[in-house]
């Protein structure tokens, strides 16, 4: 990826086939597949890439048996046909970027035969469902081999478990990833420029959007032929700049996840608690160090402020000290996140869980906007192919087909599951650090290690007896377009998703390589690192956290 700087100003001098607005899983796919098909794309956030939903997720690559489950009570054809999407895609996913997307095996607890019955049943038919695609077939386990498999599972009145196979992800590298791949195939991008209005051409179709740079909030305009709108949450927003007489189109739901010692798990694999008192699934999923819990799913505004309550706290901690061996409080919570579920609107659904999380494409024939709605992760390359194949009618002339189903993202060429161990000792790095570089760059790891062969001071850790390396920050900052501390310890190297406290603790380091490579003065590095620190105060306030 190119400087900010400069790729704003080749984006104000050039003239594109199609401007991809929002840079989420949406987004990137859109742009990508344009670009690959030969289209010159542009694409830009208004704030970091990878900034909003699509790093708040579950990171489960998945059909999702919750919307089977709802398929078969409701006979919801819809439901069906979404999971059965999905399920496809999942491959795609774990094939086009190994390093970033595996296998996990999920248990479902059962406290009783008839339940053993039920989920065997349910996980046989989203076998079926995924046909080809399936990761590895369900079955079900004994009492005695669920808890060889997840010792920290309560056995008091446990019967069994029924082990099922989804995929698990990186959902903020992913998103960085396809950025950076688009990026090698000669697209442009920036963050931080927001989409402020439109201009439109004597017929009244779009030609031009205004834009607002977030930093400096000098105004400039993108020129291009087709507008793909990928806002998520915000795309009604952006429907109604393009068309003022449009009516809203998207329902949210807030969802919470926690982050808490990998111990309380004590397995590679996965539990799924099927049903909590109000109808919902919660996970809790070994990932990247951690134990993830999630999720909520409530009514939600656009205005919210996306942070995790005390009750929404006190809401996962009671399910997972229900289902295991343990007895965690709010002050085990090392991190917490909340992010924004863009749903299309449903006429007969009466709550959002009930809604289908499958994607629509609308075109706007007074406008000529093409927005992309709702969809999952998941399913961020069929959307992506849709969405274009409407961009490629509109702008008519030769049509080519989508080129993204087998195409490699970049790091994927030659990965393989050891890969980690060639790097720690090409590079003699600690087994945590290379593992660390494999998982978030796969085989661009090596670009990441020749800057510390520049300046051996790069190797050093970002915080005491921590993993991840300075090289990473500087990596972020030169090819990765980060232009602030959370952009580097949450998205790009993953610090504040492993604890807040650490990362409050490498704000610091992260400030200072920053000044150095972006010519801060002493002022805007103080005042960065404060704001960060203060960000982070009150991610832990919110959350009712000591
Ligand atoms: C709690 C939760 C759990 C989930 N779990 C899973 C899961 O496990 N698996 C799965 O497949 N899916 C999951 N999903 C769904 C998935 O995360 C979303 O469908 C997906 O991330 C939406 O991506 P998006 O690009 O449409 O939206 P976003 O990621 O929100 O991206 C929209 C982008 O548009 C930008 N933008 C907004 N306004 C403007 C403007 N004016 N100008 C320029 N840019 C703008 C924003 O800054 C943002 O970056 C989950 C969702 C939630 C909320």
């Amino acid at each position: 990826m190119r400087s900010r700087n400069s790729s704003r100003q080749t984006i104000l001098e050039g003239t594109y086939d199609v401007c991809i607005i929002g840079g989420g899983a949406t987004g990137m796919g859109c742009a990508l597949d344009a670009q690959l098909r030969g289209y010159s794309t542009v694409l830009l956030d208004a704030g970091d890439f990878v900034s909003r939903t699509s790093a708040a997720s579950t990171k489960l690559v998945h059909g999702g048996v919750r919307y089977l489950q709802q398929a078969v009570a409701d006979f919801d054809y819809g439901q069906y046909a979404m999971v059965r999407k999905a399920l496809h895609e999942r491959i795609h996913m774990l094939r086009c970027a190994p390093f970033l997307a595996h296998p996990l095996e999920l248990l479902v607890p059962c406290f009783s035969l008839w339940e053993l019955v039920y989920f065997t049943i349910g996980m046989k038919t989203y076998d079926w469902i995924a046909g080809s695609a399936s990761l590895f077939p369900s079955r079900m386990l004994s009492k005695a081999e669920s808890l060889r498999r997840m010792p920290s599972l309560r056995s008091d009145k446990l019967s069994g478990t029924v082990s099922y196979a989804d995929g698990q992800f990186d959902d903020a590298r992913f998103g960085l990833t396809l950025a950076q791949t688009f990026a090698q195939q000669g697209g442009q991008l920036i963050n931080y420029a927001k989409a402020v209005g439109f201009g439109k051409d004597t017929k009244g179709k779009l030609d031009v959007l205004e834009v607002e740079d977030q930093f400096s909030q000098e105004r400039f305009q993108i020129r291009a032929k087709v507008f793909v709108n990928c806002t998520g949450p915000f795309a009604d927003h952006i429907r109604l700049l393009a068309n003022p007489s449009v009516a809203e189109r998207l329902r949210l739901s807030k969802g919470v996840h926690l982050l808490l010692p990998l111990e309380a798990l004590q397995s590679k694999s996965a539990l799924l608690i099927p049903k909590t008192e109000d109808g919902r699934v919660i996970f809790a999923i070994p990932w990247l160090g951690r134990l993830l819990v999630g999720t909520t799913d409530d009514e939600a505004n656009l205005s919210d402020e996306m942070v995790v309550t005390p009750e929404e706290v006190k809401f996962l901690l009671k399910y997972v000290n229900q289902y295991l061996k343990v007895n965690l409080t709010p002050n085990d919570v090392l991190s917490a996140y909340a992010g924004m579920r863009p749903l299309v609107k449903s006429k007969d659904a009466v709550n959002t869980k009930k809604l289908i999380r499958d994607h629509e494409v609308e075109v706007d024939e007074v406008s000529g906007l093409i927005s992309v709605l709702g969809g999952k992760w998941t399913t961020y390359r069929a959307m992506a192919e849709d969405g274009i194949n409407h961009a490629q009618r509109a702008l008519g002339g030769q049509q080519v087909a989508c080129k993204t189903l087998d195409f490699l993202l970049t790091g994927a060429q030659g990965f393989t599951p050891d890969f980690w161990k060639q790097l720690a000792q090409n590079y003699r790095l600690s087994p945590e650090t290379a593992q660390h570089l494999a998982e978030k760059f796969g085989t661009d790891s090596p670009k990441v290690l020749e800057l510390a062969a520049q300046d051996p001071q790069l190797l050093q850790p970002l915080t005491d007896g921590g993993f991840v390396i300075r090289a990473e920050v500087v990596y972020a900052i030169r090819e990765e377009m980060a232009q602030t501390i959370e952009d580097i310890l949450l998205r790009r190297v993953g610090v504040q998703f492993h604890s807040w406290r650490e990362a409050a603790q490498a704000a610091p380091v992260v400030g200072q390589l920053l000044a150095q490579e972006l010519a801060w003065s002493d002022a805007q590095t103080k005042q960065a690192i404060d704001a960060y620190l203060g960000s982070i105060q009150h991610l832990l306030q919110s959350a009712g956290i000591g």
